[in-house]
């Protein structure tokens, strides 16, 4: 059965799905009674779709997801562009191991360079203000 039904929307498991008969409580003509329904659950996360009164429409119901549709829908034409875009567009930038680790060195200067002078600054400010006038 897991063969109709699509895989979990939860944890994608495909296999530990079945459809399980349930009984459900309804209120026909002011008195409640119980009704066989089926639902799709996931053994692998307890998930349940919705339950009907047959088999094969809860598990159409299980595998009606509009959203996820459009968004699949969304990402596969988002590959295609990308797949179609000509090459002279790409600009890749491969930088080698040797060439971050300077790259990073460069930026720890900077920053010492700028953490120091924002030391200054804080003294010259506490300086000033001790002063009782800006400097
Ligand atoms: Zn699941």
């Amino acid at each position: 059965m897991s063969d109709k039904a699509k895989p979990c929307w939860y944890c994608g498991e495909d296999e530990q799905l079945s459809v399980v008969p349930q009984c459900t409580s309804q209120e026909l003509a002011d008195s409640p009674m119980l009704v066989q329904t089926f639902a799709v659950q996931c053994a692998a996360c307890a998930a349940q779709g919705p339950q009907w009164t047959d088999a094969e429409t809860a598990i159409n119901l299980w595998n009606s997801r509009p959203m996820e549709d459009a968004l699949q829908k969304r990402i596969d034409e988002l590959l295609k562009a990308l797949a179609e875009r000509p090459p002279e567009d790409c600009h890749p930038v491969f930088v080698s191991g040797a060439e971050a680790q300077k790259h990073v060195e460069q930026l720890q200067a900077r920053i010492a360079e700028l953490e120091e002078k924002l030391d200054q600054w804080s003294a010259d400010a506490r300086e000033n203000s001790d002063l009782g006038e800006p400097g």
